[in-house]
């Protein structure tokens, strides 16, 4: 069976090889490459291949360009366990995802998005109605907003992992239930596991728990405790804190504090290695 993805990068290649070759200069290599563009049939996205052969995918009704990786081009079978996988081998997983009831509802499996060496990721509660539709993380209002905060700590949306504790959109939006989190997790911990992030920002209460089950959120946000070399900061969700003034300056003021968690956790990194077990402890109820 032809698949359209492996004849794109072939495609790709044979041009490569033509300014290997000497018939076509760097420059036009690059042009050609920046034109040649694939439609997948199945969502109506559009894909194309850097120079240094990283795909990129701009999702249907988007106008972002993001690094994916076609899930096409991975053959099931050849899968690893969950806990061996790779960023790109998850993604496939989460497409594919069947663990738990939310994939009877779900049009696209989340699985998460940013650079693989991010020093941030950022860890919300699951896709909503926007994301289920374009397969990425944060991209309705509560993205934009979350830009926004992103944008006040000197960040752009490029430079950070986000992912969410739920991969596959909860029905009408409604809150992860504890069996779905507890299904997914095993996605999340892998990921937090090859991106080895030095601060995580948990936004909004049920990724907040992963960490610190039954804290309180207004008494702990922005608050930063150390887990082994890691800073993990729970804040408020974007989507609440857009509509809640106070809420709204408090997520503020703690996304403004980002730079000096990130500062902090670098300098551990730096240092011996710490046991997660004696991790400073807040007061967290
Ligand atoms: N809210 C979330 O928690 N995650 C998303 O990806 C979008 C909205």
């Amino acid at each position: 069976m032809s698949n359209k993805f492996v004849e794109f990068q072939n495609q790709a290649e044979t041009v490569r090889a033509r300014q290997a070759a000497g018939e076509i200069t760097q420059a036009e290599l690059d042009e050609t490459l920046r034109k040649m563009k694939l439609k997948d049939d199945k969502w109506g996205d559009t894909w194309m291949i850097s120079p240094t052969r990283e795909w990129f995918r701009k999702a249907k009704g988007s106008d972002t360009w993001v690094r994916d990786y076609p899930v096409e081009l991975i053959d099931p079978a050849t899968l690893p366990l969950i806990p061996k996988m790779d960023l790109a081998q998850i993604a496939h997983a989460v497409y594919d995802c069947t663990r738990c009831p939310l994939h009877q509802s779900r049009t696209r499996g989340v699985p998460g998005e940013g650079p693989a060496n991010a020093d941030i990721m950022l860890i919300g509660e699951g896709p909503g109605y926007n994301e289920d539709k374009q397969g990425r993380p944060f991209v309705g209002a509560a993205g934009k907003f979350l830009e926004e905060l992103l944008a006040v700590a000197g960040y752009k949306r490029e430079d950070v992992f986000i992912t969410n504790v739920v991969k596959s959109r909860p029905p009408n939006n409604r809150d992860p239930e504890p069996d779905e989190i507890e299904a997914c997790k095993v996605y999340l911990d892998r990921q937090i596991e090859l991106i080895n992030p030095k601060v995580i920002v948990t936004l909004g209460r049920h990724s907040m728990y992963r960490y610190f089950p039954g804290a309180s959120i207004t008494k702990i946000h922005g608050q930063p405790q150390r887990v082994g070399n890691r800073l993990i900061v729970p804040m408020f969700h974007p989507a609440a804190a857009l509509h809640q003034p106070k809420w709204r300056s408090f997520i503020i003021e703690d996304f403004h504090k980002l730079p000096e968690f990130v500062k902090e956790a670098i300098s551990f990194s730096q240092t011996k290695d710490v046991d997660p077990s004696s991790a400073t402890q807040l007061n967290l109820f």
